[in-house]
């Protein structure tokens, strides 16, 4: 098989929040990412693209603009031969070769933990990507257009109903920000002023948000009630069919849309490593965050179990800031300055749709208005570019003046073949 050298030694498997931190902060040292795609997504504020008050390409960062001293491979890692210090490439356009490394730094993030639910795998709708998000904002505005078209009130209610399981950050994030979306675009939907619209959300815990302060996940919890949001906590989804969910504590529900938002597991490609893995199956490493046992290969992000000295009760969460802080450690351990990594986390936020969110900062909590203003003004701290920031601050400004925009884009993406026309 072909073979050839990562760039400075360094190979990171996986260009996500993790792997394009650890490329940028080696700066010119260099270092070669392989990873499918060839952007960093910025997931806290993906539930914005699906709602439209972000362009979609506004929530990525491009890994070359990101990383200008690495060099990017698209493709995916497939295997790792750790005796020769080589490792398995699958790229679509140059076909399977070897890369070599100095140090390999694994950050292939994880995947949406499912359950055996039946329906599950059929019917429900993800929340990971941009792609996933993309769709689930065509698929709500598309039901809009099919309860439009609907003549039975009982089935346009069924395309009006809206069922999210999982009430962490990214369903909670989610569903307030579509539901906003759809009493946006209801506005041009006057046969449907009387249709019951339903938002439920679902969630295993006793509460939701559980990752927040008490006080704060309650404030949320109220306000999406306010706004008419069912809550059911300490509950499961037994069975999806293509037209309902039913609920473990017996509610069915009719619907044709449940998004599936209940957690992360790590890749599962790690398992086929040789490397040793928790219960969850995450890498585990030790506090330089250098893989148990080996000397050559690192793992962070939600693909590993991080040992953080400043909370020595548990290993880090799968969250943004956590990654960032681990990169930001692991770029100068690669570069010798040896040191164990630990971070104590400086707070929490999460929006609630348009002008509401919480955020617990430094000791300090916000809610409301107050709450979504610190939510959005720490994404764009964090979030890498100028030129990203400025976009993003281009299209949040936009929204103060105009409504969402509502066209429906399934057909990005999938164009007609030439000569092709629905004429003929
Ligand atoms: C919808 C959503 C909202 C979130 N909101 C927040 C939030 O508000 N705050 C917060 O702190 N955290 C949030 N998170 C969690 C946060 O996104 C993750 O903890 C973080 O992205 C972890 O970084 P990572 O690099 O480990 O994984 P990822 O960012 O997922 O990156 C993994 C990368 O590996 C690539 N990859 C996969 N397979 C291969 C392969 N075989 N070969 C090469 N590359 C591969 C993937 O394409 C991806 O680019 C959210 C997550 C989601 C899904």
């Amino acid at each position: 098989m072909r073979s050839r050298q990562a760039r400075g030694g360094v190979l990171i498997a996986g260009g996500g929040f993790a792997g394009g931190y650890v490329a940028r902060l080696l700066g010119r040292a260099g270092a070669t990412i392989v990873s499918p795609e060839n952007f960093m997504l910025y997931t806290p504020i993906l539930p914005e693209a699906a709602s439209g008050t972000l362009e979609p390409r506004h929530v990525v960062v491009p890994l070359r603009q990101m990383c200008p001293h690495a060099e990017l491979l698209l493709g995916r890692v497939r295997g790792l031969d750790e005796a020769q210090r080589l490792v398995e490439v699958e790229t679509e356009d140059a076909g399977p070769f070897e890369l070599e490394y100095e140090h390999l730094v694994l950050a292939l993030g994880s995947v949406a933990r499912t359950f055996p639910v039946p329906g599950l795998a059929e019917h429900a709708l993800g929340f990971k990507d941009l792609a996933d998000a993309i769709q689930l904002r065509n698929r709500v505005l598309r039901e809009l257009e099919a309860a439009a078209a609907e003549l039975d009130d009982v089935e346009a209610e069924s395309h009006l109903t809206f069922v999210f399981v999982g009430a962490g950050y990214a369903g909670v994030e989610a569903l307030a920000e579509l539901s906003d979306l759809v009493a946006d675009a209801l506005r041009y939907y006057p046969g449907l002023a009387t249709t019951p619209q339903r938002w439920v959300l679902v969630d295993a815990a006793p509460k939701i948000l559980p990752e927040i302060p008490t006080r704060l996940g309650d404030y949320a919890a109220r306000e999406l009630a306010r706004r008419g949001v069912e809550i059911h906590v300490g509950t499961t989804l037994e069975s999806l069919g293509p037209r309902e969910a039913v609920l473990s504590n017996g509610v069915r529900i009719p619907t044709r849309t449940l998004v599936w938002t209940a957690g992360v597991k790590a890749h599962p490609l790690l398992g086929e490593l040789g490397l040793p893995l928790d219960e969850r199956g995450r890498v585990v490493v030790d506090e330089l965050l250098r893989v148990r046992g080996r000397e050559r290969v690192w793992a962070l992000g939600d693909a590993a179990a991080v040992p953080n000295t400043r909370t020595p009760a548990h290993v880090d969460p799968p969250t943004c800031q956590h990654a960032l802080r681990q990169a930001r450690r692991l770029a100068k351990n690669l570069q010798g300055d040896l040191e164990p990594y630990g971070y104590r986390m400086l707070g929490q936020v999460a929006t609630l749709g348009r002008y509401r969110g919480v955020a617990d900062v430094l000791g300090l909590r916000f809610r409301g208005f107050p709450g979504w203003f610190v939510a959005r003004s720490y994404h764009l701290l964090q979030l890498p570019l100028v030129s990203r920031k400025l976009r993003v601050v281009a299209d949040w400004t936009t929204s103060l003046f105009f409504r969402r925009d509502i066209a429906e884009l399934s057909m990005l993406g999938h164009p007609h073949r030439l000569g092709d026309s629905d004429a003929e």
